[in-house]
C-alpha cells in the first residue's frame, strides 16, 4: 500500500466551534482527498461515533480525536490527542470536567462586553452553539458579526475577545499532566498543537516540550493552518531535536470563517515520522 501522505488530524464540528456536523466535515475532506481523517473537537468526544460512520461511509480511514485546553505558565495552549479510546472513563471524566467552567465563563464574558455597551451577548452566542457544555470564544465571534459590531474573526478577537481587552476572561483549564495522561491512558498519542500560536520565549517553548515529553507526549504539530510556511521548518527542526512524530491538520473550523481548507495543505517535510505511522495500529 502507498504511504499515507494526506492525513488531516485537526478541525472541527458543530460538536464545538466548528458550524459543519460531522458528516458534512467528512464529506468534504474526503472531496479534498483526505486519506486518513480525525475530527479534534474542543475538550469534547462527543462527534466521535458520527465521525467514524461517516468516515467509513466516505472511504476514508479514522482516528480519534480531540483537542484539549491546557494553561500552561498562565497562558492556554491546546494539546491534540489522537488514537485513544473513546469509551475510557478517566479520558471522559477528564474532558467534562476541563468543559465544566465555560458556561460561567460565558456569562463573565458577555458582563465584559455589557460594560462596553455589547448587550445580550450571552443569549446573542448560545444562538450559535451546538453543544450546550461547549460555549466558546469563537460562537461570541459570530454574535458580534452578525450584529455588524466586526467584519470578521479577525477583528472580534483583537478587540474584544483576547486578554485586556472587554470580552477576555483569564480562565483555568487543565493541566498539562492530565491532558497527557488522560490522552495516552486511554491508548492514545498527545500533541501539541500549533505551537507557533502561543508566541513563547524561546525558554518558554523549551520549557513547554520538555515538560510535555516527560508526561509522555510524543507528537508536535509541523503542518498546520495556524503556521505560515516558514513555520513548518522551524517546527520541522523542533520535531528532530525533541525526538516528536510531526502531525499535519487544517484546524478548519468553517467553510466561511477558515482560511484553510480541509485536506489541502503542503504534505509533511520529509525526514519526519509521521504521527500516522507511530499510530498505525490504532487506524480504524
Ligand atoms: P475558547 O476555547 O473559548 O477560548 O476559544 C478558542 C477558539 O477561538 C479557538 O479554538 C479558535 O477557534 C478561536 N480563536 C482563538 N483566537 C483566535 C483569533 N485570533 N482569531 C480567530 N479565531 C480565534
Ligand atoms: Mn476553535
Ligand atoms: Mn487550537
Ligand atoms: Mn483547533
Amino acid at each position: 500500500m502507498t504511504p499515507i501522505q494526506n492525513a488531516d488530524l485537526h478541525c472541527h464540528s458543530t460538536v464545538s466551534d466548528g458550524t459543519l456536523a460531522p458528516e458534512a466535515l467528512a464529506a468534504r475532506a474526503s472531496a479534498n482527498g483526505v486519506e486518513l481523517w480525525a475530527l479534534t473537537d474542543h475538550d469534547e468526544i462527543g462527534g466521535q461515533q458520527r465521525a467514524l460512520a461517516a468516515a467509513r461511509d466516505c472511504g476514508m480511514r479514522y482516528l480519534t480525536g480531540t483537542e484539549i485546553s491546557i494553561t500552561f505558565i498562565g497562558k492556554t495552549v491546546h494539546i491534540v490527542g489522537l488514537g485513544f479510546d473513546a469509551t475510557n472513563p478517566d479520558l471522559i471524566a477528564g474532558l467534562r470536567r476541563t468543559r465544566g467552567g465555560r458556561d460561567v465563563r460565558a456569562m463573565e464574558m458577555s458582563d465584559g462586553l455589557a460594560k462596553v455597551g455589547i448587550k445580550g451577548a450571552y443569549e446573542g452566542a448560545l444562538k450559535f452553539v451546538g453543544n450546550p457544555e461547549l460555549i466558546s470564544r469563537t460562537h461570541f465571534a459570530r454574535f458580534l458579526i452578525e450584529t455588524g459590531v466586526c467584519r470578521d474573526t479577525n477583528e472580534v478577537f483583537r478587540k474584544f475577545l483576547i486578554e485586556g481587552k472587554p470580552g477576555y476572561v483569564p480562565h483555568s483549564w487543565a493541566t498539562l499532566k492530565d491532558a497527557v495522561t488522560w490522552i495516552t491512558g486511554a491508548g492514545g498519542m498527545a500533541v501539541i498543537a500549533h505551537p507557533a500560536r502561543y508566541k513563547f520565549t524561546p525558554n518558554e517553548e523549551f520549557a513547554l516540550f520538555t515538560e510535555f515529553k516527560s508526561h509522555g507526549g510524543q507528537g508536535v504539530e509541523v503542518v498546520t493552518g495556524s503556521h505560515s510556511v516558514p513555520e513548518y521548518s522551524i517546527y520541522a527542526d523542533t520535531a528532530r531535536e525533541f525526538g516528536l512524530a510531526a502531525s499535519r491538520g487544517s484546524d478548519f473550523h468553517s467553510p466561511d470563517e477558515s482560511h484553510t481548507e480541509l485536506g489541502t495543505l503542503p504534505f509533511l517535510p520529509a525526514n519526519l515520522t509521521p504521527v500516522w505511522e507511530a499510530l498505525a495500529s490504532r487506524i480504524q
